[in-house]
């Protein structure tokens, strides 16, 4: 296919509202800021599309912060220039990239530590880690106190490049942990007991995602965090709003939008006729009968977003009510407005959709 006939073809298309997301990270980075705390802009939820990471390098972000070496190799190809920070615990087989690309990384093994110190005495450089303490949400992170304050000490004393910059904790993404007070202010005391064994202040101590904001939000936030690696909460900050409760009307919402085209629209029952055995994707759903309503049919699915009840229509009246893997099916009998076909709708999105239309090849990009 040649450029001009697949220019014709732009939808489904993703909007990105670049001025919006600068808004978004430059309240959060005041914000924090006010607080003492600095932000790590993490760029892995929407793959790190370079025009999008600049407006995070522009409004403030201390870091970069993303799980991924590729998306650090691609930035800095690109002439990206603010330092980057690994939050995934490092592979052996990138430890090289690592100490070559990345100022700073988050560590919990004392062997992926040592392959780290040799590899910087072969490319004669230094690299920052921040040490995970596990509070209980069971993801990355060192769990036994004791063994935690050891390693720390063993960075201090036995590995010369690796500069123990300070220790941090992830919260709320497999546990499902809520941060509080209490489990902040733990890794607070641990930092604290590291300091006076190593006899000198810890510069960094992160406490968390999005999942944390609700503290610097109450003003609850322990005196002693001084990081944050913050994504969706300045990205979409749909999060907070639907999950926590909180006023996040200061955030646009609509910094990432999926644009569909309408290829069907009829009058139909809302519940299957005939035995109901399993959907495209090997699921057994349940339908509730409303009886006949009026439907239309986009031309995007499950191949673009995956989860069609993590995308938000943004048409007064719309409902979505089921997906298959190119199809997304609406609901369009409440509509005050008239939905024809080949209209474009327009929806926003919690996380999931973001990250998987942004990371799709197929998909337009198109900022405005
Ligand atoms: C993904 C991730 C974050 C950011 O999560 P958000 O919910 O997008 O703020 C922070 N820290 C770690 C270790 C992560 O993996």
């Amino acid at each position: 296919m040649n450029q001009k006939t697949y220019s014709e073809f732009k939808y489904p298309m993703l909007e990105i509202n670049l001025k919006h997301v600068y808004e978004n990270v430059k309240y959060m980075v005041d914000l924090c800021k006010s607080q003492g705390i600095s932000i790590a802009g993490v760029i892995k939820g929407f793959n790190a599309i370079p025009e999008v990471v600049k407006q995070f390098e522009r409004a403030g972000c201390t870091y970069l912060a993303t799980s991924r070496m590729n998306q650090i190799i691609k930035l800095k190809q690109c002439g990206i220039e603010k330092p980057f920070m690994m939050i995934r615990i490092p592979m052996f087989s990138e430890i090289k990239e690592l100490v070559q690309f990345v100022a700073i990384s988050l560590n919990s093994e004392l062997e992926t530590l040592n392959m780290i110190q040799k590899e910087c005495e072969v490319q004669d450089k230094k690299h920052k880690v921040i040490l995970m303490l596990d509070l209980g949400d069971l993801r990355e992170g060192v769990f036994d106190e004791e063994e935690f304050i050891k390693l720390a000490e063993y960075v201090e004393n036995h590995l010369e490049n690796v500069e123990l910059y300070g220790v941090g904790t992830n919260l709320g993404c497999y546990g499902s942990i809520r941060p509080t007070e209490e489990n902040l202010g733990k890794l607070c005391s641990v930092a604290e007991i590291i300091e006076s064994k190593i006899n000198r202040r810890l510069e960094m101590i992160s406490g968390g995602a999005t999942t944390s904001l609700p503290l610097i939000l109450d003003g609850q936030m322990p005196k002693r965090i001084n990081n944050l690696r913050i994504g969706e909460g300045m990205l979409l900050a749909e999060d907070l709003e639907k999950f926590w409760g909180y006023d996040m009307k200061h955030m646009h919402k609509d910094t990432f939008t999926l644009k569909a085209q309408v290829v069907e629209i009829k009058r139909k029952p809302t519940h299957p006729i005939g035995e109901i055995f399993i959907d495209a994707f090997g699921n057994k759903p349940t339908y509730e009968d409303n009886g006949i309503r009026k439907r239309a049919l986009l031309a995007v699915g499950k191949q673009d977003f995956v989860l069609h009840d993590k995308l938000i229509p943004l048409k007064q009246g719309v409902k979505i009510i089921g997906s298959s893997s190119d199809h997304l099916i609406i609901d369009i009998e409440d509509c005050d407005i008239e939905t024809k076909l080949g209209d474009i709708l327009d929806f926003i999105m919690y996380y999931p959709p973001m990250m998987y239309l942004s990371g799709y090849a197929d998909i337009p990009k198109v900022f405005i």
